[in-house]
């Protein structure tokens, strides 16, 4: 599993905000359907996996749990509309972006200023029986948002609020990076390119990720000019500094194996940045929770 509930919070985290902690709860999370426990797996930053959940060999979800109906719905998505299993899903499309106060436990869809007032025993607890409201939520980073981008190819059309963004649904708010040139690009947009086979650079705070998309020259094909990503890690913790670099890393070995297999997937590259006054190939990111790397097959239906 991609997500779990965090036992203390409920929460809704994803398994790659474990590479954050400085130490991993082994029994702290649940399944994010019902009241399961879920382990995390692979979360050392050393292991170069992407980390995920499961449960105990043998042990089934509980009785309401939609968690097989979610893995139903994210392949029947692939080949049509899955509108309303979204609509009254938690988790596989986020409605919105919310960047809450990292210091903040509880409140996942309250404003800011009520959430940071509110206290951990206001939070539902795993056994109260109080039955979790069904329905699109916020998503505290930008990865799950992408992930729906990917897996809900027929179903961009659903309502999108970042912000920042002025375009209001997946498929506007979304823009791959092309590489006929360097284009300025004047509105906000989630950006995405397929990641470069290069290994990011480290200059002091800044971290570069080049991008296989940007200014080719034929004959042989050669990307002259290619988009980067600067993200801007001054006064960051060392658990942020990392986590972005441990992400590019494993998109990066991702991306060699699907090669490998001859797979269709791809690395790609999502943020939220604002392209560099001077140099417009650069694109500053300034938050961990703004990009993310995704292995993934993106495909454009005919609408
Ligand atoms: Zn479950």
């Amino acid at each position: 599993m991609e997500s779990a509930r965090d036992k203390k919070t409920m929460e809704i985290v994803e398994a790659e905000d474990l590479w954050l902690l400085p130490e991993v709860d082994t029994y702290g999370y649940i399944c994010t359907g019902c009241k399961l426990d879920v382990f995390p797996a692979s979360y050392q930053k050393s292991n170069l996996q992407r980390p995920h959940f499961r449960s105990a060999r043998g042990k089934d979800h509980f009785e309401d749990c939609d968690i097989e109906g979610e893995k139903k719905t994210v392949s029947k998505g692939k080949k049509g509309s899955v509108r309303n299993e979204l609509e009254t899903s938690a988790s596989l499309s986020p409605a919105r972006l919310t960047l809450r106060n990292e210091r903040t436990v509880v409140g996942s869809d309250l404003p800011p200023s009520t959430a940071q007032t509110t206290s951990v025993s206001k939070g539902r607890s795993t056994d109260g029986g109080e039955a979790r409201p069904k329905g699109r939520r916020s998503a505290n980073s930008i990865r799950p948002i992408c992930r729906a981008f990917i897996d809900f190819p027929y179903d961009r059309d659903m309502s999108l609020e970042v912000p920042g963004i002025d375009d209001t649904t997946y498929q506007y708010a979304f823009k791959k990076l092309r590489g006929e040139g360097v284009e300025t690009l004047p509105r906000s947009k989630i950006f995405y390119a397929e990641l470069h086979w290069s290994k990011p650079e480290e200059e002091g705070d800044d971290l570069f990720i080049n991008l296989s998309a940007g200014e080719w020259v034929k004959d042989p094909p050669k990307l002259v000019r290619p988009y980067k990503i600067r993200v801007c890690r001054e006064g960051w913790s060392k658990a942020k500094r990392t986590v972005v670099r441990t992400e590019i890393d494993v998109l990066r070995e991702e991306g060699i194996e699907a090669k490998k297999k001859n797979s269709k997937d791809r690395p790609w590259v999502f943020f939220i940045g604002e392209q560099d006054k001077d140099d417009p190939a650069i694109f500053n990111v300034t938050d961990h929770r703004l990009i993310c790397g995704l292995l993934g097959t993106i495909t454009y239906p005919k609408r």
